[in-house]
């Protein structure tokens, strides 16, 4: 092996910088391991303690199913949106929020976004209030909140319900409190990528018993009580439905890998913020290179992007990237130029087109070092 790495490195001399990585040690395989001795890998008691420390963590209710897509869809069916209803939620975003929203029967209603923070833009939004509409998903882009006080002044006058799509933004805090710990519901996702990971995961969070309630049935097919008795090694024989559930429960194996991360969290945090504010500290002085501004003391940033002003050509740059041995990526595609969701959205969207040709993302993930975000500034100040 030692051979092999040794020529492999005088062919490439550099790694490569890979945009965004997973940071795992010993532990979570020893965590792993040991749901594999015990022979139960389903939901368990493993999720039971997952849920346990994120409710700590979070000082409110949390509960853990499959994936950050399944924590959005079972918030929004929780709170009875479906079929006739409208959601509002940025274009800029990951095509998960949008199938989320869909997958209820209800619309998901693009809207705008701000230039600055790269939210959901609430003059916009305002425009696109139908009298179906329900709720509003505003996304944490990148990690940050944007203006969100503002968003739930925009729910009270609407009365509408707030999911926020928090997948981005696992340890971030807004005015001092951590996203999660106020407002009506934070959805979270765990993904092999995001702040902390559980292999796939995610949960939703909210100080709504109700909701907890019918989300604990919704996740295991709707099969009443059936959370208790999984917690505890058993499962229902005799019980009841009531309403269209899905599977979209966490297991063992995810909840023992969570577990590890959540005790890791601190440092995977600090980490993350220093490295973005390493980023900033390259680009300040560049007037074509515009970062989003975030106080790295509150955010903790899941990608680190950057709009480039007279970028003529973005795929060509990124092979350029790449030849130097790193990675970027385009966070997001308009969601509203998507065929299934293009008809349902006819609208202009002058923040998002304008934006849109200008985003890159940047390597971002605890693996790397000050050296590493030197080296990427660098190659992207040379390259522009
Ligand atoms: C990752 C992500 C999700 C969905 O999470 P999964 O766990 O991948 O299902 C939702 N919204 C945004 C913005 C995301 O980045």
């Amino acid at each position: 092996m030692a051979s092999r790495a040794g020529i492999m490195e005088s062919v490439s001399p550099r790694k490569l910088i890979r945009l965004s990585k997973s940071y795992l040690g010993e532990a979570e395989k020893h965590a792993v391991m040991g749901v594999l001795d015990r022979d139960f890998l389903g939901m368990g008691s493993e999720v039971e303690q997952f849920e346990k420390a994120l409710t700590k963590f979070f000082g409110r209710n949390a509960i853990c199913v499959a994936n950050g897509t399944a924590a959005l869809q079972l918030a929004l069916e929780a709170c009875n949106i479906g079929d006739g209803d409208e959601v509002l939620v940025q274009s800029v975003t990951y095509v998960a929020s949008f199938q989320a929203i869909s997958a209820t029967g209800a619309k998901p209603v693009a809207c705008d976004i701000d230039p600055v923070s790269l939210t959901l833009n609430l003059v916009d939004a305002e425009k696109r209030i139908t009298t179906r509409t329900k709720a509003i998903m505003p996304v944490h882009y990148s990690g940050g909140v944007g203006e969100l006080d503002k968003v739930y002044a925009f729910a009270d006058k609407h009365s509408l319900r707030v999911i926020e799509d928090a997948a981005h933004a696992f340890g971030t805090k807004y005015k001092g409190k951590r996203i999660g710990s106020f407002g009506d519901i934070s959805c979270f996702s765990f993904d092999g990528i995001k702040n902390i990971t559980s292999g796939e995961g995610g949960c939703i969070v909210t100080d709504d018993p109700m909701l907890i309630s019918k989300i604990e049935d919704s996740r295991l097919l709707g099969v009443q009580k059936d959370s208790e008795k999984r917690y505890t090694g058993k499962r229902s024989w005799d019980f009841n439905v009531s309403s269209q559930g899905w599977r979209y429960h966490m297991s063992n194996i995810m909840a023992a890998i969570g577990l590890v991360q959540l005790e890791k969290y601190p440092e995977i945090a600090k980490k993350r913020q220093k490295l973005a504010s390493c980023y900033d500290h390259f680009f300040s002085e560049n007037s074509e290179i515009k970062t989003i501004p975030h106080d790295y003391f509150e955010v903790v940033p899941h990608i680190y992007t950057v709009r480039i002003s007279k970028m003529n050509n973005r795929n060509l740059l990124r092979e350029k990237m790449i030849n130097r041995g790193i990675q970027t990526g385009i966070h997001y595609q308009p969601n509203h130029l998507l065929s299934f969701y293009k008809e349902k959205n006819i609208s202009s969207f002058p923040v998002t087109d304008s934006i849109f040709p200008e985003l890159l993302s940047l390597p971002l993930h605890p693996g790397l070092n000050d050296e590493d975000i030197s080296y990427v500034s660098k190659a992207l100040l040379e390259l522009i």
